[in-house]
């Protein structure tokens, strides 16, 4: 494929797309609404996606000769100044950057700041991110996109991909056997990429949508696919906006890319339930997975993988025909910072790493108390030092997940499990008892602490019914928030059942007489 590149231009001043103030302050002629457009004879305007770094947007870089200035939130009249200081062939000079970086002239992935948040961890998923046009194949293809791949590799990339996220069929699990199951199977088979409602699925798909296209599309080659679907949030707009425009523009797919978006409530990324949304029921209820079948879309077998795990395997392939061996390789976590943060931040750490390498990309409001780690339903701790490989996770009964979520030491754990629990009660798809009660009382012994009435061991048999026995993962993972919090926070308990809030968040404050 022959495309036009970035990584080809003089001088590029890159302004986050969405953003169209910035793209007008350079350039009359971007705001046509094409995504690069001349400034000047000699400089480029072109509109990227997020870094997924929060406190850094929106980042304008400039770029000329092998080195990039970074400007967070420079504000329009700035890079309208930086943008002709570019034209004049420098970069830099004008305002404060956070940094200038040196890199290779011809630079087809961002060139990482390693003293800003961009530094955090590695860039690997994400290396496109920021530096990227999403919606323009050349800057994929200069950076190795679009590997010219073989049944063969793909199946040697996928030797050992442990499938990322809930949303995924093969969460914490080896693909290969369930694509081996696909390969073998009779008749028509279809891939489903599950980007629905996680952070760094939907920033992939905003972001690098050609790194999601990629995987799925090697899938889809290896498997002889009649469908791939894109399967998307509601509430993701942008990223289901730009998805659809990249798989328009992605040249000579082995099938082409159908996008459907689901609803915006946290059970519809459940594998089984996107299936459900994808064939247009409107009642989302989990189906009975049994050990070695294939899920199935419309009678015809399917893989289901989430956006970053189809991006692993592309990024695989591509270290495979670079030459790179398993043990050269590296493969990554995408987290997710939120919660008591001054911005969320997404990285990507390798596997070696800790999770509290993470914070460096964010700034804590509050003193650090706890962190949810793994999602919604994520497991309560109050120590990151922990790998974030599902080994290190589940070890310490913690989600695999790919967010952290800080609490700070203003906020209440037991009102924090309580409000877990209801929207576990609230949410849930009402198919099996043990989640639909078990919710529910849940709440209700959760409720009973603020009484006095503390009964651990009670929470905990309800726990182990929830876990052991709900139809999906919804179930079995809404049971960890009050479990771990009951391990790790066992005083703030016995505090509400004394009627104290060590946060004093839970009691409205008691007069004392005079
Ligand atoms: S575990 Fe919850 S969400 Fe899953 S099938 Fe049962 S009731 Fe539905």
């Amino acid at each position: 494929m022959d495309h036009d590149s970035l990584a080809d231009r003089r001088a590029v001043i890159r302004v986050p797309a969405g953003h169209d103030a910035f793209a007008d302050a350079t350039t009359d002629a971007a705001a046509a609404g094409d995504e690069t457009a001349t400034a000047d004879e000699d400089v480029t305007v072109a509109r990227v996606g997020p870094t997924g770094i929060g406190a850094l947007d929106p980042l304008v870089t400039a770029t000329a000769d092998g080195e990039t200035a970074f400007y967070a939130d420079p504000g329009v009249d700035l890079t309208s100044e930086v943008a002709a200081d570019l034209a004049d062939g420098t970069v830099g000079a004008t305002g404060d950057p956070l940094t200038v970086v040196d890199h290779d002239p011809d630079a087809a992935t961002l060139p990482v700041p390693e003293d800003t948040a961009l530094g955090v961890g590695l860039r690997r998923l994400l290396r496109g991110a920021g530096w990227h046009r999403p919606t323009d194949p050349g800057d994929h293809a200069a950076a190795g996109g679009f590997a010219d791949a073989g049944l063969e590799d793909v199946v040697t990339a996928a030797d050992g991909l442990v499938g990322r996220g809930w949303g995924d069929w093969c969460h914490d699990e080896d693909v290969s056997p369930t694509l081996d199951r696909a390969r073998d199977a009779f008749g028509d088979v279809a891939v489903v990429v599950n980007a629905h409602g996680t952070a760094a699925d939907a920033l992939l798909a905003e972001s690098v949508p050609f790194s999601v296209l990629e995987g799925a599309d090697l899938l889809a080659t290896a498997l002889d696919a009649e469908r791939v679907v894109l399967y998307l949030s509601e509430a993701d707009e942008t990223a289901r906006e730009r998805i659809e425009t990249a798989a328009e523009r992605y040249s000579d797919p082995e099938t082409a890319f159908e996008v459907v978006a689901g609803p915006a409530v946290h059970r519809a990324a459940e594998p089984t339930m996107a299936l459900e949304a994808i064939e247009g029921n409107h009642r989302l209820e989990a189906r009975l997975r049994r050990p070695g079948e294939l899920p199935v879309l419309d009678g015809a077998p399917a893989l289901v993988h989430t956006a970053r795990t189809v991006a692993h395997l592309g990024a695989r392939v591509r270290d495979k025909l670079a030459g790179l061996t398993p043990a050269g390789r590296m493969d990554t976590r995408i987290v997710t910072v939120t919660g008591d943060v001054a911005s969320p931040a997404t990285v990507e750490l390798a596997g070696t790493e800790r999770l509290d390498a993470a914070l460096e990309a964010v700034s804590v409001t509050g003193e650090f108390k706890a962190a949810c780690v793994g999602g919604r339903f994520g497991g309560l701790t109050d120590s990151l030092a922990v790998t974030p490989t599902p080994f290190g996770l589940t070890h310490d009964d913690l989600g695999t997940e790919g967010v952290v979520e800080i609490v700070s030491d203003e906020r209440c754990l037991v009102e924090f499990v309580g409000r877990r629990a209801q929207r576990a009660a609230d949410t849930n798809c009402g198919r099996c008892v043990p989640c639909r009660e078990g919710a529910t009382q849940l709440t209700e012994l959760l409720r009973d602490v603020y009484d006095g009435d503390y009964h651990r061991e009670r929470i905990e048999e309800l726990l182990r019914v929830m876990d052991g026995s709900s139809v999906c993962a919804f179930g079995v993972e809404a049971a960890r928030p009050a479990r771990t919090a009951m391990d790790v926070f066992e005083s703030e308990f016995e505090a509400h059942a004394d009627g104290r809030c060590p946060a004093s968040v839970c009691f409205e404050p008691v007069e004392v007489p005079q």
